[in-house]
């Protein structure tokens, strides 16, 4: 069985945010999801996050966090799994932005574009 990818949780990370989390009272199954699901059902899914995420006030947080720890699951700060995994995929490893404020510094464009009215598909 393959390992499954954990997220790297920088040293200085803060969770003081996620109390302020429009997701908090948002049905929690929309944000991760399930086994085996493909296609349309999960841009379906990914899209009713989003539209959680779009009214966050804590947005910005959850984003940076999401990118410095690389996390795996998940629809975080608007980004999706396959988002995500492009900001990724485009920066060192060797040189990987962990300190607060450099995931938003390194994938500002991802973040804007991850709630935009085409991916929120209102446009
Ligand atoms: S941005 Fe989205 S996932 Fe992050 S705290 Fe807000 S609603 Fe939850």
């Amino acid at each position: 069985m393959p390992q499954q990818p954990l997220a790297q949780v920088p040293k200085d990370a803060q969770w003081y945010w996620q109390e302020h989390g429009a997701c908090r009272s948002a049905d929690p199954t929309l944000f991760f999801h399930p086994q085996n699901e493909r296609g349309s059902s999960r841009s379906r899914r990914d899209r009713g996050a989003k539209l959680v995420c779009a009214s966050c006030d804590v947005r910005m947080e959850c984003a940076d966090y999401a990118v410095r720890a690389r996390e795996p699951y998940g629809v975080w700060g608007g980004l999706s799994e396959d988002e995500r995994e492009q900001i990724y995929a485009r920066l060192d490893s060797r040189h990987y932005p962990r300190a607060k404020g450099e995931g938003l510094r390194v994938a500002a464009d991802d973040i804007e574009a991850a709630v935009s009215p085409r991916a929120l598909g209102i446009a």
